[in-house]
């Protein structure tokens, strides 16, 4: 039992940002024995609050998004609150407007998947994320915005949890449920054979790295960062597309999620050269974890060492950088970070890119 607490407490220190995943030579995944480790050492002892919330919070949040400002309000107030008692604290806040009413507002329709289609040509299934739908959704709407200035017809899938929470705190079977249900509905949209995107890398990438561990051979559905459908786009069809000159050419700078550089390690350069067909420069800033990491850094004993970390690869580099509005991250934790201790709101690419299509 000593041995099991010792290894317990280890664990804990796990950020579960994968950075040993890609460089292990033998393939040992930290990440997904913690959570192994962490749903055995449970059967055994009382889960608390805080683990509850955290596996939960994909749906939590669904339900608190139909009221972003009164549960703002609500757990502003009660943030001292939940700090001491469930030990979570700098909690994002719910975005007002919601993406409910930013859809409504830019006459985006959610696609309803019974539908008929009528033609395949140009078509791209866009999935949902807990991060952005629900905290930054003018994220979701410049995406949608982007191929559809470049000629493409988005198909907004509806929101499904991706049982990210239950899987990190080791919810194995809850998540395994989840990642069947999914299977199932992705499954029949993958029927007509359409690209799927997912934005935010951490939730996007679990269909390729997790869910396989669920589903075997068995998966239904594949999924692509919109960074990699949207690079092979630009390379079959640059001459017909709506790109700038490089005139107006300005530099950009790039931190990637650390998911993203360890599952897709060729992220960064990809976006460089989607950058570049849009006349635009990008630098790629090396970087390892922000210390935020999902939900690690919201946890109150996690707090200074997720800060030492944004300290120690992040904060200077950002400082430097006079133009914070030409800041870009790719992960919503690690724009998080940044808004919590450098004290702004860093871009996400596809912001940026919508910008500067112009409309033939
Ligand atoms: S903190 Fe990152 S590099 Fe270290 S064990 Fe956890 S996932 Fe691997």
């Amino acid at each position: 039992p000593e041995f099991y607490q010792e290894t317990h407490a280890a664990l804990q220190g796990c950020l579960g940002c994968k950075a040993c995943v890609s460089s292990c030579p033998v393939s040992v995944n930290i990440p997904k024995f913690k959570a192994k480790f962490l749903q055995s050492f449970y059967k055994q002892q009382k889960r608390s609050m805080q683990d509850y919330l955290i596996a939960n919070m994909e749906e939590i949040i669904q339900i608190q998004s139909k009221l972003p400002r009164f549960f703002n309000l609500i757990n502003s107030v009660f943030e001292p609150l939940i700090q001491r008692l469930i030990k979570l604290q700098d909690l994002p806040k719910l975005a007002a407007p919601s993406l409910t009413q930013l859809l409504k507002k830019h006459k985006i329709k959610i696609y309803n998947p019974k539908k008929v289609l009528d033609q395949q040509d140009n078509i791209i299934c866009l999935l949902q994320d807990s991060f952005t739908s629900f905290y930054e959704p003018n994220i979701v709407i410049a995406t949608y915005k982007l191929f559809e200035k470049l000629g493409m017809r988005v198909l907004l899938l509806p929101y499904k949890t991706s049982g990210k929470g239950k899987h990190l705190t080791g919810y194995l079977d809850e998540f395994a449920k989840v990642v069947h249900r999914n299977n199932q509905f992705y499954g029949k949209i993958n029927k007509h054979k359409l690209p799927m995107l997912g934005i935010e890398p951490s939730i996007t990438l679990s269909y390729r790295d997790e869910y396989p561990d669920v589903l075997k051979d068995k998966q239904k559905f594949n999924v692509q960062l919109i960074q990699e459908f949207l690079s092979k786009h630009i390379e079959k069809h640059n001459n017909n597309l709506p790109l700038p000159s490089k005139a107006n050419s300005q530099t950009y700078y790039l931190f990637t999620h650390c998911h993203e550089t360890a599952l897709l390690p060729t992220s960064p350069v990809i976006w460089q050269k989607i950058f570049t067909a849009f006349g635009q420069k990008l630098e790629i800033i090396n970087t390892g974890c922000c210390g935020m990491a999902g939900s690690y850094g919201h946890i109150t004993k996690n707090t200074k060492n997720s800060c030492e970390l944004y300290n120690l690869g992040w904060k200077d580099t950002i400082h430097h950088i006079k133009n914070k509005q030409h800041i870009l991250a790719t992960g919503f934790s690690c724009r998080s970070q940044i808004k919590r201790i450098s004290g702004f709101v860093a871009k996400h690419p596809v912001e940026v890119l919508v910008e500067i299509v112009v409309l033939p």
